[in-house]
């Protein structure tokens, strides 16, 4: 009986930490905060932020995918990106605090340039034809610079509606948008690609 109730109390603190794939209590609460209005964005003027903004993303398991949290955040990123005061192309997690996979894109390239939620994005391929494009960052206030980026990539994803990994490719400017997204979830911001 005391086996099986260690076994249990082992189990139960092992599910309890986030480094599974779960949402952190930390996670949660920016997610859960006030559920309404768009969420902070963190910049690099502040020195906690940028840590942040610096740290490598995790994915979420298939569990947390499932989650209302994660239901909740893909809606906030989009509502947070989508603001009239905001005006972004794309949002990526650690934008908002949390580092986990997850970006926000809009689809230039779809009819109705709709905002599209990837969670567990990575990009596959990068082409070799590129380009150079004026690039800005809800996390860097106020700038806008040239960057050389890739004119088409291979992006990798858990898509949530077909419930298994999915792989695309995508063009253009919202290929451009993706590779600066995907270089928020490695702790790149846009200004490191700047060419002097
Ligand atoms: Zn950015």
């Amino acid at each position: 009986m005391k086996k099986i109730a260690l076994t249990l109390l082992a189990s139960l603190l092992l599910c309890g930490c986030a480094a599974n794939g779960g949402f952190s209590k930390k996670d949660k609460e920016i997610i859960n905060t006030s559920t309404e209005g768009i969420l902070h964005v963190y910049t690099i003027e502040s020195e906690d932020e940028t840590m942040i903004l610096r740290a490598k993303s995790e994915d979420l398991s298939r569990r947390a995918l499932k989650s209302r949290d994660y239901a909740l955040l893909a809606r906030r990123m989009v509502e947070t990106v989508s603001d009239t005061a905001v005006g972004g192309v794309g949002i990526a997690a650690p934008q908002i605090g949390i580092n986990k996979r997850v970006v926000a894109v809009q689809r230039f390239d779809k009819e109705g340039a709709p905002f599209e939620v990837y969670p567990n994005i990575y990009i596959l391929d990068y082409s070799e034809d590129k380009k150079k494009g004026p690039e800005g960052c809800l996390s860097v206030p106020n700038e806008r610079y040239e960057v050389l980026r890739s004119t088409s990539v291979t992006i990798r994803y858990f898509d949530i509606n077909e419930g298994k990994v999915v792989t695309e490719s995508v063009e253009g400017f919202t290929a451009v948008i993706f590779q600066h997204e995907v270089d928020h979830l490695e702790g790149i911001i846009y200004t490191d690609r700047v060419l002097m």
